[in-house]
């Protein structure tokens, strides 16, 4: 089933007399339960392409459609609810809250959206990114393999069918990327979550279903 889906997706950027075409004509289909991996050199437009799937900026033109629906149709609160229940976000920095533990910071966006933590997921979660012996420690006390795998379980809290990763990571050493991101594959499959992640990093990218690259706002393989 398809889930994520582009139709001629565009996005320019002026700046002063010039026009980037951040993206030209974009049509790409993600199906459910697939690990997508995006590559391209900087600039190429991928952090561009990751936000418009997640409804985090608006297309020049062109369509978005989640699950059947075009995300331009939504009304900002709209789209501001599917997206906290549908999509999980994941970034090269950890964005942990300092004063919370690693459990709290899973269960924080569940607690900000007022929704009941599904606590048998959640606990799940937590053992597929082998973080229960680390539950009640504080993000200054733990490795940066260990943040990301607390950012991916809170990624992951909500039950989210779509993940997007952009470069989550950038920040990891290669034996620490492999092990993380091996992780967070087993996870998605799992629960037949979607994950599209951006990577520079070509051995983390060979473990998606399927790699496409962008070349100036283009996808020049499928
Ligand atoms: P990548 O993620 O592949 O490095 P980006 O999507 O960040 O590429 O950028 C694609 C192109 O769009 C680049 O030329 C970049 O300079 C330009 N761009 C991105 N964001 C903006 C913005 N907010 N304003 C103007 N130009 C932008
Ligand atoms: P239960 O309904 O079984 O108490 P919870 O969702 O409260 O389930 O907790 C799930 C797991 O996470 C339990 O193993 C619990 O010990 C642990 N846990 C709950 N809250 C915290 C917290 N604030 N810090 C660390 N671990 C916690």
């Amino acid at each position: 089933m398809k889930i994520l889906e582009t139709q001629a997706l565009k996005k320019y950027y002026n700046k002063a007399e010039n026009c980037v075409k951040a993206l030209d004509e974009v049509t790409l289909s993600v199906e459910q339960g697939e690990f997508l991996a995006i590559v391209g050199t900087s600039g190429s437009g991928k952090s561009t392409l990751l936000h418009m799937l997640g409804g985090l900026d608006v297309p020049t033109s062109g369509k978005v459609i989640i699950k059947g629906k075009e995300i331009s149709q939504m009304s900002d609160e709209q789209l501001t609810i599917f997206r906290r229940r549908q999509i999980g976000f994941v970034f090269q920095n950890y964005n942990l809250v300092s004063m919370l533990n690693v459990y709290e910071n899973i269960v924080l966006p569940l607690a900000l959206d007022g929704s009941r933590a599904d606590s048998k997921y959640i606990d799940t979660v937590i053992e597929l990114l082998h973080l229960k012996a680390l539950t009640h420690r504080f993000p200054n006390n733990l490795s940066g393999g260990q943040q990301q795998r607390v950012a991916l379980a809170r990624a992951l809290a909500s039950k989210p069918a779509i993940v997007l990763a952009d470069e989550p990571t950038g920040n990891l050493d290669s034996k620490t990327s492999q092990e993380v991101l091996g992780l967070l594959k087993m996870s998605i499959k799992k629960f037949g979550q979607t994950l599209v992640m951006i990577t520079h990093n070509h051995e983390i990218a060979q473990l998606a279903d399927r790699i496409i690259r962008i070349e100036d706002g283009k996808i020049v393989t499928r």
